[in-house]
């Protein structure tokens, strides 16, 4: 393929952000004139990557309309997401529509023997694939230092080289799930379009990540978005991170244990889980614990909102039940801990609407995004 007009690159990212985009709607949106488009659509089913769909009616009056497409034999990246429990890779085409999908359970098994069955998935998919296959990026419950380490304390985890899923390479990106979520919901989720936007993942402890001008920040060694360890939590607590008194530690199934005087749950993520469905069948006591940790979570998502001004703040995983269990304390407390130019247009603060794919969408989107790029420059 030869280096492609800067226009090109615009369509063909327009038709990715936005699938199911018309060659009339893209023309409009670049600015380029209906010859214009034609002739950019044309270079672009020839390289084979973009096609056309059958001619549909345009709403209303005008000219049928033809939606642009993956081409059918254009590139696609493989998409991982490794979880406490399972793993799943997908294919996925420009547009975001996956064209393939492998998984397996792990059980929370040593990592060669997850990496190791995770590797061979990535390998039937380069398989089936070709030369097709753009490369890897891998989401993982932990932290990911320079794209590449992995620590993952719920697994048990130090140290873990994630390259060596795709020996054929390259690895494209790995990154914190959470952190993956954040740029999905922007992208495709509950924050689309927004320019600037905060999730807030609860699972084993709290993650998340700002985008802001659709780009995530990262930090210098790309960790950044620990907002769990803030030091918003009981100082009395100490967090599996070594330090006192985490935010993490005052919103997820360990918060709810210590409310509750029960012992500290093995899986927090399932026992917070187990609560919320407890205060929801009637039980006053476990009531009372969800709301004080949703509390929690909303005089956390204050600060933060004070601090980064974002447009919206989407919620995943237990931060997203506690939301749907306890609105009214989530919102009291966030709105309490507000500054008052922050009150008068505060923003909403909303469930995540990828769900649990959101960390696979959002790998799938950096390496997109990283193909974009190169293709423009
Ligand atoms: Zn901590």
């Amino acid at each position: 393929m030869g280096a492609l007009p800067e226009r090109a690159v615009a369509m063909l990212a327009a038709a990715h952000r936005q699938p199911g985009l018309s060659r009339a709607d893209a023309s409009r949106l670049l600015g380029i004139g209906s010859g214009g488009a034609t002739e950019v659509v044309g270079r672009l089913v020839a390289e084979r990557l973009l096609a056309e769909g059958a001619p549909a009616p345009a709403g209303g009056r005008g000219r049928p309309t033809r939606q642009l497409t993956a081409h059918p034999e254009g590139p696609v990246v493989l998409a991982a997401a490794i979880s406490h429990a399972s793993w799943r890779v997908d294919a996925v085409e420009l547009g975001g529509v996956s064209i393939g999908t492998l998984t397996g359970q792990h059980g929370a098994a040593p990592a060669p023997v997850v990496l190791g069955a995770l590797r061979d998935a990535v390998g039937r998919l380069r398989a089936r694939l070709g030369d097709r296959v753009l490369g890897l990026g891998v989401s993982a419950p932990g932290v990911v230092l320079d794209g590449r380490y992995l620590d993952a304390v719920g697994l048990g985890w130090t140290d873990v080289d994630l390259a060596v899923l795709d020996p054929e390479g390259p690895l494209v990106v790995a990154d914190n799930d959470a952190t993956l979520a954040a740029v999905a919901e922007q992208r495709r989720g509950a924050a689309a379009g927004a320019r600037s936007s905060l999730h807030l993942l609860v699972d084993a402890g709290l993650g998340g990540a700002l985008v802001d001008g659709g780009r995530l920040v990262g930090g210098a060694r790309g960790t950044a978005g620990e907002f769990g360890h803030l030091p918003l939590g009981d100082p009395a607590v100490r967090c599996p991170c070594g330090a006192h008194g985490c935010w993490g530690t005052a919103v997820d199934g360990g918060a709810l244990a210590r409310l509750l005087g029960e012992p500290a749950p093995g899986h927090p993520a399932g026992y917070a889980r187990q609560v919320v469905a407890r205060a929801a069948a009637g039980d006053g006591s476990a009531r009372a614990a969800v709301a004080t940790t949703a509390a929690a979570l909303g005089r956390g998502i204050a600060g933060l909102v004070n601090a980064l001004d974002p447009e919206v703040v989407t919620l995943g995983g237990g931060a997203a039940d506690l939301l749907a269990a306890a609105p009214d304390d989530l919102a009291g407390a966030c709105h309490d801990g507000l500054m008052r130019i922050r009150r008068l247009d505060p923003p909403p603060v909303v469930p995540a609407g990828l769900g649990d794919a959101g960390p696979l969408v959002g790998a799938a989107e950096q390496v997109w995004d990283r193909w974009l790029e190169r293709l423009s420059r």
